[in-house]
């Protein structure tokens, strides 16, 4: 495979960008390798700047449910350009596509648009804190809830993937606020509630676990933080930023039945552009400015391009999409495991409709610390001998794979011939 070109241009990225990226989780470090430059993306395509094509299961992490720049979307926003890429004033799509989000996430009587998952998720907590009056959280070990600092304890994704479980910079005080409870083990949330009553303010949640790899919650487990939060006057907040409109038009939340007080959205809500929104409880979001005093403000926020992006979107979720993604899920999870078993090769596939995680492990994946026991070494090996074969997978053992409207059938066969010479490449490798 030829990469002189992705190569030259990594020199000169390492010289002004720490590490060569702009996101760490890019950097191809936990699996031992170069990143590759992209130069153009289609469908389900990935091409990079030497040329190689790749069947693209990284799908900018989560967003492009429709694939990479489907010609409909280029055109709305080739349009909406026309028209001013930013206002600095309301306009009609912000309420468009709120209306929208309300009508498939009813529990987000109001809500407020931001640019990033990171801060929809901190702008949640302060909501939380200053409806509370308490200062405590409570998250799980091994979810990611962007790179603010009171989420920076135990973090999944980049964090998990680089170990860096407490970042340097967070400090003291803001992580002594952060209360870590283990995933799918409500005894632990009990114990952290029991042991700080009346101070916590927020549990902050994946109610799909994507950033330590794929976890789906096990019966009971969202029913019963439902529970926990009202008893205790905790405010829950879902972290839908991946899940919401990724396993289902109208999130886990609505799949699982669950009504939480606050939400977190992004990637899927912006087709590919910068967006984020929370929002949940009216009696809540009227504690945010300017009706109320929590300070929380965004000089792009609500932006034209972006909010077209993400109403074009959301416009074409439909069940059929739904089904197909999630009959291409049980099939590329189903391909992986027969081609790990040929080789004799341990692995765990955590599937959830067009999301699922490999797990090189012989024991089943519910939490952290089963995720933690997979075998980066091997998924490493796995990694590179997929590149080799036309395939772009995470690059990294602790994260999802995405799949999109875009993939065919014939993608995913494609896709698992690739993995079984890759899985006997892991097996030789020992
Ligand atoms: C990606 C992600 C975030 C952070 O979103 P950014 O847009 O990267 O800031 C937050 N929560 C979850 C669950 C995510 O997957």
């Amino acid at each position: 495979m030829k990469v002189s070109r992705s190569r030259a241009l990594f020199s000169r990225a390492v010289e002004l960008l720490p590490g060569g990226v702009d996101s760490p989780v890019r950097a191809f470090t936990s699996v031992g390798a170069a990143p590759l430059f992209i130069k153009r993306a289609a469908g389900a395509r990935l091409e990079d700047a030497d040329g190689n094509v790749f069947i693209d299961y990284v799908m900018s992490w989560g967003p492009l449910i429709h694939g990479h720049a489907p010609p409909g979307l280029v055109k709305a926003l080739c349009a909406a350009a026309r028209r001013g890429t930013s206002y600095g004033a309301p306009c009609h799509l912000e309420v468009d596509l709120g209306e929208r989000v309300r009508r498939l996430m009813p529990s987000l009587e109001r809500l407020r648009f931001v640019s990033s998952g990171t801060e929809a998720a901190m702008s949640a907590i302060r909501v939380a804190r200053a409806a509370t009056r308490r200062d405590k959280i409570i998250k799980f070990e091994g979810c990611y809830h962007g790179h603010a600092d009171p989420f920076l304890v135990q973090a999944g994704s980049g964090a998990l993937t680089l170990g860096v479980p407490t970042s340097p910079g967070v400090t003291a005080a803001a992580a002594a606020d952060t209360l870590l409870a283990s995933y799918n083990d409500l005894e632990s949330v009990h114990r952290v509630f029991a042991a700080n009553r009346g101070r916590i303010a927020a549990l902050i949640v994946e109610p799909i676990a994507g950033n330590m790899g794929v976890v789906p919650p096990a019966d009971g487990f969202l029913p019963g933080l439902r529970e926990a939060c009202s008893t205790h006057g905790a405010v829950l907040i879902f972290d839908e930023v991946i899940s919401g409109f990724r396993a289902a038009s109208g999130g886990a939340q609505g799949l699982f039945k669950i009504h939480p007080d606050l939400t977190c959205l992004g990637k899927i809500i912006g087709g590919g552009l910068p967006v984020g929104a929370y929002g949940g409880r009216t009696d809540l979001m009227n504690l945010v400015s300017p009706v109320g005093p929590v300070y929380q403000a965004g000089t792009l926020s609500g932006n034209p391009l972006a909010m077209t992006a993400g109403l074009w979107g959301l416009e074409r979720l439909t069940p059929s999409m739904y089904r197909a993604l999630a009959a291409l899920g049980t099939r590329l999870a189903a391909g992986l495991a027969s081609a790990a078993r040929e080789a004799r090769v341990s692995l765990q596939v955590n599937a959830f409709g067009s999301v699922l995680t490999p797990f090189f492990t012989d024991r089943p994946v519910r939490d952290y610390r089963s995720a933690t026991r997979a075998d980066s070494t091997k998924y490493a090996t796995f990694f590179r001998g997929m590149i080799l074969r036309g395939v772009y997978p995470p690059p990294s053992q602790f994260e999802g794979w995405f799949l999109s409207a875009a993939h065919t059938a014939k993608d995913v066969d494609k896709t698992i011939s690739a993995a079984r010479a890759a899985m006997r490449e892991v097996a030789s490798a020992g």
